[in-house]
């Protein structure tokens, strides 16, 4: 991999060589590789291996030759290796969140950083997780019998993971999957896998200082139609970690055929203002959850739904907190909202928008992508008032710093629509009324609701993931519910009269 005098938070640490296989850092057996650029500058940070199915499975056989001795060690000496690659992560946070931030393009302070100290939180948690984890011991009708259960490793596991949280997410998977014994092979996003190969070198470090075979941990980059797909339909992949858009979880769920899989896919977030709430809270929640990471969030607030009567104060103060917001330089600590990503994100924000002006709704700061920045992805702070609910910024996900203003009658018809669109991820309620909050919370029909707070409020421990039966996928990620889907129960039934 090579570097640019333009790519200057790029450090040398990445090293030349990006691909990791059967612990060995290398090239693609193509040779061929593909750029990374900054969103931010335009720059050329870097280029890496672009792989093909030669390396996948390479990467793949790795893996399952590692697994053995790797699903044999005992718990304890698996959570201390964990453990310390928490440490690594912790030590070398800084120059990874300037990776992660030259990448991506969000602010290195105030969300770079902080999401690559959540990424050694989770190794911590899966370290400390995995000695605690607790089976049934079941009686029998047969009472000389008795019914013991443990939990096994799947095997090898493929993680595929998107370029919005470049090292957060994938340490979900990483983390408990490694905990719990499973060997594995990562692909990140390919506009942001250089924070992720930071991440990589600790992993592997730790994994080296134990005397444990190569290849328990595996990195290969390239595109995730060529990768990807080989992945997640190679014979030898038993599980399958996605984070990503709902249409790539389907895909890869149809070829996956009945391998388990964690999915977790887009969200569609409203956050519901009712008549009784605190309104300035309300308004600072909204503008977090719209802005925040410029939009680009699975949980981000997609839709403000504000109940009619208080429509004209809110939509005043959600315009006062949205002019706090300073779109800029991601390594400009006066900057709260970076630039776009990449370009696909930028064209569905100028549809959803178009298509929703077309149809009535008023635009009322914001809008339009800003000129005279060193890249076109500048895309400021937008409110958006009259949103209906046949428009695209109601129906599908944006993932653009857009607030759209919907406004509704009856708690019944905010309910249904939030629930209208199929995808139920995280939902917020403000509301000072608590039989409000279990009224809504047993009709929203999601994986998470939060009250008060934005579609945006986490915690690393919490279970998170698509609500039964929405668009948003299956599968917890957060602290120990992941051990449960990395994971299979094996039961065991012991006759003991008949044992010495
Ligand atoms: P994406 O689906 O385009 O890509 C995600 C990953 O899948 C990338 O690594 C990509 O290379 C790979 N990929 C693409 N095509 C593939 C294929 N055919 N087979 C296998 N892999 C393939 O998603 P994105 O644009 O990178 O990420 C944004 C989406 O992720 C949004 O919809 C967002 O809501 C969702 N997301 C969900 C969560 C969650 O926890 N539910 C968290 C973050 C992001």
């Amino acid at each position: 991999m090579t570097t640019t005098s333009a790519g200057t938070a790029i450090p040398k640490e990445l090293g030349d060589k990006t691909n990791l296989i059967a612990g060995e850092w290398g090239e693609a057996r193509s040779g061929s590789r593909f750029e990374v650029r900054s969103p931010a500058t335009g720059a050329l940070l870097a280029e890496v291996p672009s792989c093909a199915a030669a390396d996948v499975d390479a990467a793949v056989a790795a893996a399952k030759a590692a697994w053995p001795a790797f699903k044999g060690l005992h718990v304890y000496e698996r959570s201390a290796i964990v453990l310390r690659m928490a440490e690594l992560i912790r030590q070398r946070a800084e120059t990874i969140a300037c990776v992660l931030s030259a990448e991506e393009g969000k602010p290195f302070a105030t969300e770079a950083l902080p999401e690559v100290l959540e990424v050694a939180l989770n190794f911590q948690l899966a370290a400390e997780d995995v000695v605690r984890m607790e089976t049934p011991v079941i009686a029998m009708r047969d009472p000389n019998k008795r019914l013991l259960s443990f939990r096994e490793p799947f095997g090898v596991m493929a993680v595929i993971t998107p370029w919005n949280f470049p090292t957060v997410i994938p340490s979900e998977y990483i983390g408990p999957g490694l905990a719990a014994g499973n060997t594995m092979v990562m692909k990140p996003a390919s506009t942001t896998p250089l924070s992720m190969i930071l991440v990589a070198r600790c992993i592997e470090e730790a994994l080296e200082e134990s005397d444990l075979p190569k290849g328990i941990f595996n990195l290969i980059t390239g595109r995730g139609s060529v990768i990807g797909d080989r992945l997640v339909s190679h014979p030898d992949v038993d599980i399958v970690g996605f984070t990503g858009e709902t249409v790539t979880g389907e895909s890869i769920c149809a070829r996956a055929g009945i391998k388990q899989t964690l999915m977790e896919l887009g969200g569609n977030g409203p956050q519901i203002v009712c008549p009784d709430a605190d309104l300035e809270a309300a308004a600072a929640a909204a503008a977090l959850g719209c802005f925040l990471n410029a939009g680009q969030v699975c949980c981000a607030t997609e839709r403000i739904l504000v109940e009619r009567s208080i429509h004209d104060r809110f939509l005043e103060l959600l315009l006062e907190e949205t002019r706090k917001w300073r779109l800029g330089e991601p390594f400009d600590p006066a900057t709260t909202m970076g630039p776009l990503n990449n370009e696909p994100t930028a064209v569905k924000t100028e549809e959803h928008l178009a298509d929703a002006t077309a149809k009535g709704a008023e635009i009322l700061t914001g809008g339009a992508r800003e000129s005279g920045r060193p890249t076109g992805l500048y895309f400021p702070p937008t409110v958006i008032d009259g949103v209906r609910r046949d428009m695209l910024l109601n129906l599908e996900e944006t993932f653009g710093p857009v607030a759209p203003v919907i406004q509704y009658t009856t708690d019944d018809e905010a309910v249904e629509i939030a629930n209208e669109t199929g995808y139920g991820l995280q939902m917020s309620v403000f509301t000072s009324s608590i039989k409000r909050c279990f009224w809504f919370a047993d009709r929203l029909r999601t994986g998470n609701v939060v009250f008060n707070d934005s579609t945006d409020y986490w915690e690393a421990h919490e279970p998170f993931g698509g609500g039964g039966g929405t668009k948003s996928g299956h599968g917890r990620l957060g602290g120990r519910f992941t051990l449960d889907d990395v994971t299979h129960l094996k039961t065991l039934a012991i006759d003991f009269a008949k044992a010495l």
